[in-house]
């Protein structure tokens, strides 16, 4: 039995101790962790107070979520929901996710405002050359891919790329055409009125990083940052109250390494460029940015785009879409519609940057 006074004595130091468990179990913590999917990496980081939310409980939503727009929506999975569609028989309504046909109805949007610059039928063209996922050995991760017995051949086989000829260019574009694309949101249903073959990299990366977000929105998460492959939507503060800052990180690295930094609150940031996947052949680079109303990648003097957008999907689509229209006529479409991209462009001796009026307000000036 403790005496009297040493419970006096010992009484102040246990509710001494109480209050600063109390304070260090309530004072905002951030949490981060990582994980692969989609052929690329993710992260996340939230601010929750010690035992909120135990990060394996939010690392398998976040997990969950991402995964499942990867099993759904990959063109690198043969059993897809996706791939399945482009197996269907042309003519007839495939019934699909409802998702799925949100984005198909997005994308087309998208389509419409850039004159088809933008399409996301435009899989053909995107295999043809050799950045889809028919030219890739393995099941299309990468480790499949370096452990595949034909992974040299395939290397030989990209690097230096091919350049297909017109014919070939000609036949894959006659496959192409969102125009021919139907989507019904009452039953569900997708159509392909010809042989199309969908390709959602542009966009359900994005949308993948939307639906992680709502994840942690569901767990009662309030203040988090996403990213997967590049694509990034920030919500809240961080734990010292301050808003997430975000590295554009462009070609045109600035000293720090950085080209831009930007301060997209409670929005999603998305960068496109041709300096991350593309091939060169006689000193001409060729990216994994096509233009369907040629059929060969866009080759305007743009090298990267970044885009601010409501979600990811759209910023995602965006920032593809602005590639392909090149920086002047991105800007003038930009400003008059009001969306914030950031376009940098090579010119003789290194890289410019504009930036649409909306784009401003976000950007941290540099010291
Ligand atoms: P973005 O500019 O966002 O997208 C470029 C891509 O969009 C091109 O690669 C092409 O596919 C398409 N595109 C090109 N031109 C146009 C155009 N004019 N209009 C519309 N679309 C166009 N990669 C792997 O190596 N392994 C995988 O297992 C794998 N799984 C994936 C699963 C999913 C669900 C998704 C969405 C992508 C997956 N990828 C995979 C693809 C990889 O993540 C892509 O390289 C990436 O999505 C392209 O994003 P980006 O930001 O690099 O370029």
């Amino acid at each position: 039995m403790l005496s009297r006074s040493l419970k006096r004595t010992l009484l102040p130091a246990i509710l001494l101790l109480a209050v600063v468990l109390l304070v260090l179990s309530t004072r905002p913590r951030l949490y981060s962790f990582q994980g692969e999917v989609m052929g690329t990496t993710y992260n996340v980081s939230y601010v929750a107070s010690l035992f909120s939310h135990p990060q394996a409980e939010v690392s398998r939503a976040v997990h969950a979520a991402l995964a499942d727009v990867d099993q759904r929506m990959s063109t690198y999975k043969p059993d897809s929901e996706l791939m399945r569609f482009n197996r269907s028989p042309v003519g007839q309504p495939f019934p699909i996710s409802a998702d799925i046909v949100e984005l198909v109805d997005e994308a087309r949007a998208i389509s419409e405002l850039s004159g088809g610059a933008y399409d996301i039928t435009v899989g053909p063209l995107v295999n043809l050359w050799g950045f889809g996922p028919e030219e890739k050995p393995g099941n299309g991760s990468t480790e499949a891919l370096v452990n595949a017995p034909e992974f040299v051949q395939w290397l030989d086989s990209q690097y230096p790329g091919q350049v297909p000829d017109q014919a070939a260019i000609d036949q894959a574009r006659a496959k192409v055409g969102y125009q021919s694309l139907g989507s019904n949101p009452d039953d569900s249903t997708l159509t392909r009125d010809k042989a199309l073959f969908v390709d959602l990299s542009s966009i359900a990366k994005g949308y993948g990083v939307d639906q992680a977000a709502d994840a942690l929105r569901g767990l009662g998460i309030a203040d988090f940052m996403v990213e997967v492959g590049g694509e990034v939507m920030v919500q809240g503060v961080k734990p010292n109250g301050k808003p997430w800052r975000l590295a554009v990180i462009g070609p045109e690295m600035g000293k720090s390494g950085v080209s831009a930094l930007v301060e997209p609150i409670d929005k999603a940031l998305a960068t496109s460029g041709d300096y991350l996947n593309f091939f060169e052949v006689d000193g001409k680079r060729y990216s994994h940015t096509i233009n369907p109303l040629t059929g060969w990648p866009e080759a305007k003097r743009v090298a990267e785009v970044a885009v601010i957008a409501d979600t990811t999907a759209r910023a995602d689509a965006l920032a593809t879409m602005f590639m392909v229209l090149g920086d002047e006529e991105g800007l003038k479409l930009a400003n008059r519609l009001g969306i914030a991209a950031r376009f940098a462009y090579y010119t003789d001796d290194g890289f410019a940057t504009v930036t649409s009026e909306a784009f401003k307000p976000y950007i941290v000036p540099q010291g």
